[in-house]
């Protein structure tokens, strides 16, 4: 990890040079709360490649997070939102494929996630693997 993340490009490649900072950074640092259930969806994924375990705990809906994460080593090399859909004012579901590397294979996680609001704050409950 560099030591000067925020500086970086953010990883989940939202716009075409966006930097850390003004991107996931935000919601990861505690900044501010993600508005939308992608945007919380992406800075999940940027918290992965940062292995930001609190984070990710902390934006698990309490129903399905697990007790602890552990980060196999991964490359992880691009993130794809492939549909984003608003339920209703406090649900969501976003669809994504994630590709990465472990031990120089190459993965593909793809997932249609389910989000929820509560307190103003978009949670990950779960997901459908496709
Ligand atoms: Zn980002």
């Amino acid at each position: 990890m560099s030591k000067n993340k925020n500086a970086a490009l953010c990883p989940c490649q939202w716009q075409e040079n966006v930097l850390f900072a003004e991107c996931c950074g935000r919601y990861i640092s505690g900044a501010a709360l993600a508005p939308t259930a992608e945007a919380l969806m992406r800075s999940r994924y940027s918290a992965f490649v940062q292995e930001q375990a609190a984070y990710l705990l902390q934006t698990w809906h309490p129903s399905t997070r697990p007790e602890h994460l552990d980060f196999e080593p991964t490359q992880w090399l691009g993130l794809t939102v492939l549909s984003a859909h608003d339920s209703d004012d406090d649900h969501a579901e976003v669809s994504f494929v994630a590709r990465y590397k472990i031990n120089g294979r190459a993965y593909k996680l793809q997932e249609h996630s389910r989000f929820v609001r509560e307190n103003g704050a978009w949670l990950y409950v779960d997901g459908d693997v496709a």
